[in-house]
Formats: C-alpha cells, structure tokens, sequence
C-alpha cells in the first residue's frame, strides 16, 4: 500500500471549525443495503460501542504501543487508546469505551450492527486497484461497509439537527454539495484532482453529473444504522452510470479508473470495491489509506 498522499489533508482538518451553510445535495440512493433481521445485541445509540470492554476483551488485547492500529485510529478520530490498551475512549459524557476484539463469534450480519475495531479491517481495502476493469468480477469482500458509528459520532457528531446546522456548501466540478466541514477540504483536494483528469479527457464529466446528492440524514433501508451521507462524508456521482446490487444481479460498472482514483488519492473508499456494490458511493474512511491503521499479524488476534 502506497504511502498516503492526503495524510496533510488530513491532519490539517483536525483544526478546521465548524461553520454554517445553505442546503445543496441530497442523497437519495441506497449505498448500502437491507440486511436480513438483526439477531445481536444493540446497543442503545452506537452501532459498536460499549460501556466498557469485557474481562475477555481486555485479556484478548494486546499493549497500546503493539497495536498500532488502536493509535492510529485515535489520531485520525480524535479518540484516546485506553491505559490497559484494549480500545479507544471516545470524547463523550458517558464515556464509552470501544473495544479492539470483542472476543465474540460474530455473523456478517453481526458484524455490520455491533462490530468492534477490529471487525473493521477484516475485509483488506485494495485501494489503486480496479476490478478488473469495467464490467469485471464481483469484488469479493465488503472492505468499509463495516462502520464503528461510535468513533464517526466522535468525529462528525452524531447525525441530527446539530450535525445539520455544521454543514457547508462547496463547489465540486460545476456544482455545489453539503458536506461536513471536516470533509470539505478532502472534497476539495478530490475536485481538483478530477479537473485535471477531465481536462484531458471530457468524457469523464458525464459521471460527475446528476449527481445523487451528499449529505441526508437518513438511516439504511430496513435497518436502524445511519448511512454515511447522515454524516456528510459521502457523496454519489452519477446515478444514470452507477450500479447497485439490489437492483442489478450481476458487478458491473462504468466510473472510469481516473474518477476512483482521485477519491482513493484522497482517502475515500469506493463502493464498487464491495460484494454488495454500489458504484457510485464514495466515502472517506481515512483508516483504509493509512498503512499504520492496517493490523499486522503481529497485533491481530485472528
Ligand atoms: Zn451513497
């Protein structure tokens, strides 16, 4: 994996403030989709988050300074790794505790409601990589559509009027969008990004058309988990070129390499890297560009 070109991006946006802004763009597709019934455990606000780690799960752990992940994970969060090593503390007033594993035997299905830190990097992201090209296999592997709602919570806040109140317009291509704040800069490194790739070749803007919209605080279709477009961190391009596994039985796509490679150079995962695919939904999800968020064999427990 190469090294991180948004890793600037992406410090400076811990210093960036909150500000207000009018309302442009509105998803309104499914980027992830209906489970089947959940059968685990939830808990009362955050998909992933307990009130404090398990005896199991603080065995399990592995010291602070072995696991880099847990502190990579913190840097970009804005979260603490806890003293005994075996999770993150989130800034919050009941001060939940997020585990690294666990310890439990989990579904996918689990996994997707009540996932710990570890569940997020089960499914490697191979970012830079196209799936075999247009039309190609089905990825194999959902990696991030695992969320740890807890620690986008700590980063974003948590979807609602609040969150609402600090989004801000910005210009991407010849449109404008609503996102989170601390996402407009990454958006816009990605922008520019995009104006060079369409200067040499126009043919790329039909994809960055009719768009299907950025922030929407809205939960996934038959579930209770919020969508990441409740956050303001995701955005989808053209709806007449995208596929979806719901509605299309086998992998296709047609968001050219240059397109996904300019939010991949930014920190933005793709959803047409999943099983359950979804080729216009792009989502910034730091942690899977930054080799020090990768576990090692040596810190993962698996
Ligand atoms: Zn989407």
């Amino acid at each position: 994996m190469s090294q991180p070109v948004f890793s600037a991006v992406a410090l400076a946006l811990a210093t960036v403030s909150s500000v207000c802004a009018g309302a442009v763009g509105c998803a309104r597709h499914e980027d992830v989709p209906a489970p089947t019934p959940r059968s685990a455990p939830h808990t009362a606000s955050v998909g992933g988050a307990r009130a404090v780690p398990s005896a199991s799960a603080q065995v399990a752990a592995l010291p602070a300074k072995t696991n880099p992940s847990l502190a990579c994970l913190a840097r970009l969060y804005g979260a603490t790794v806890t003293p005994d090593g075996a999770g993150l503390r989130v800034p919050s007033s009941t001060g939940t505790v997020i585990p690294w594993e666990d310890g439990r035997q989990k579904t996918e299905e689990e996994r997707l409601e009540t996932p710990d830190l570890h569940d997020l990097f089960l499914a490697p992201y191979p970012s830079h990589a196209m799936p075999d090209g247009n039309g190609g296999p089905t990825p194999t592997g959902d990696p991030g559509r695992i969320r740890v709602y807890a620690l986008l919570d700590a980063r974003y806040g948590a979807p609602g009027p609040a969150l609402e109140k600090k989004l801000v317009t910005v210009p991407f291509v010849d449109m404008r969008v609503r996102v989170h704040p601390l996402v407009a800069p990454v958006l816009a490194a990605v922008e520019n990004r995009l104006k060079v790739a369409v200067a040499k070749d126009r043919k790329l803007l039909r994809f960055l058309h009719d768009l299907g919209g950025t922030y929407n605080d809205r939960v996934i279709a038959g579930t209770d988990r919020k969508s990441a477009h409740a956050y303001g961190i995701a955005i989808d391009l053209s709806v007449p070129e995208s596929a979806y596994w719901r509605n299309t039985p086998r992998f296709s796509n047609r968001f050219p390499k240059e397109i996904i490679d300019a939010f991949e150079s930014e920190g933005f995962i793709w959803g047409g890297r999943w099983a359950h695919f979804d080729t216009m939904h792009f989502e910034y999800r730091p942690e899977f560009f930054d080799e020090s968020c990768t576990p090692s064999s040596d810190t993962d427990p698996h």
